[in-house]
């Protein structure tokens, strides 16, 4: 037993100091197997520190860490064959074009037959969506364009994880939407691995997030539990058209709610309840209110957060105790 229970990358107690700079302070991570792994935090707190340990190009100053079950210090070289890596600012040589590109790539390192080269070279291009630009020079690429080209690198292997360090960063709009149509093509292949600082990126393609500040990890979690305010209390919105008062106290007097706030929008009384027990929320709440046959229920849902707000909560949270 490797002690990883099966997960792609597994660290515990992972850190680094760079002299006398704690870039990374004891990561304890866990990446399940085809799953899009958000690594999320804002510059400097220490994302690419820890995907150059993972790939072995530092030594960590203290804890472990496997990849594919295999100890990132003893087995890096076994650890890269089976890796795909795109660095943060991909270089090429410009007047190659794409598919001259992928080519060379295949011939350092396709492990297949030699005469299918050409046929995963146009597989690699259509995957990332190039196969219409595969024979214009790179000088003319746009950021979105050379990112797909090194996601189609570093795919060249079908490998069992893909690291990509932000991707998306430099790009526009329009290059980081492609770029992440991309990586959810990849999802059934693979395993992928991903920093960014980015919230949008997060919300649209990633299963869990990872979230890291000042070196250390501060959430970690499925998107959605933390969109639904993971941590925070469990909050109910309820839009309601009559007279409120008496459900209202209806409602505070149940063991399970916290809190009742209300405020008055246009057409509806908005009540916002806090509660401490899901279940109960789940099975009462709605019928609660409709026992007064007085009252129209326009909306009701679990409350659910943006991921700026859960971001900003958790580092403001995090800032506010170290202070
Ligand atoms: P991120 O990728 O999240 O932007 P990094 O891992 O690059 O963060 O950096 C984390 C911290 O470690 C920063 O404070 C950075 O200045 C520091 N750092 C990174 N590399 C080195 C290095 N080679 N020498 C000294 N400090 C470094």
């Amino acid at each position: 037993m490797d002690g990883s229970n099966g997960a792609v990358i597994h660290s515990r107690g992972l850190s680094k100091v760079y002299k006398g700079v704690t870039a990374l302070e004891g990561l304890n991570l866990q990446v399940p197997p085809n799953s899009i792994f958000e690594f999320l935090g804002p510059n400097g707190a220490g994302k690419s520190t820890t995907i150059k340990l993972l790939l072995g190009l530092i030594r960590p100053s203290a804890g472990t860490a496997s990849v594919f079950g295999q100890d990132i210090q003893r087995s890096s070289l076994e650890i890269r064959k089976r890796v795909g890596y795109l660095a943060q600012d991909p270089r090429y040589y410009e007047h190659m074009t794409a598919r001259q590109t992928l080519r060379y790539t295949a011939r350092f390192f396709y492990q297949g037959p030699g005469d299918l080269i050409e046929a995963r070279v146009e597989e690699m291009l259509e995957l990332v969506g190039l196969e219409n630009k595969a024979d214009r020079q790179i000088k003319g690429f746009s950021g979105g364009e050379r990112q797909r080209l090194g996601i189609a690198q570093a795919q060249v292997n079908y490998p069992d994880l893909i690291i990509l360090d932000e991707p998306a960063a430099s790009l526009d709009p329009m290059g980081r939407h492609d770029v992440l149509a991309v990586m959810e093509r990849l999802r059934k292949y693979t395993t992928i691995f991903y920093s960014t600082h980015i919230l949008d990126d997060v919300q649209r393609v990633s299963d869990r997030v990872a979230i890291l500040n000042h070196g250390q990890l501060v959430a970690e979690a499925p998107i959605q539990e933390l969109l639904a305010g993971n941590g925070s209390a469990v909050m109910y919105q309820v839009a309601i058209k009559g007279e409120t008062w008496q459900a209202q106290k209806l409602l505070e007097s149940q063991p399970w709610v916290q809190q009742v706030l209300s405020s008055e929008g246009d057409c509806c009384t908005s009540l916002q309840v806090s509660v401490s027990d899901e279940e109960a929320a789940e099975e009462h709440l709605l019928r609660l209110i409709l026992e007064d046959r007085g009252l129209m229920v326009k909306r009701f849902g679990r409350k659910t957060y943006n991921l700026e707000e859960v971001f900003m909560n958790i580092i403001d949270g995090r800032n506010g105790n170290d202070s």
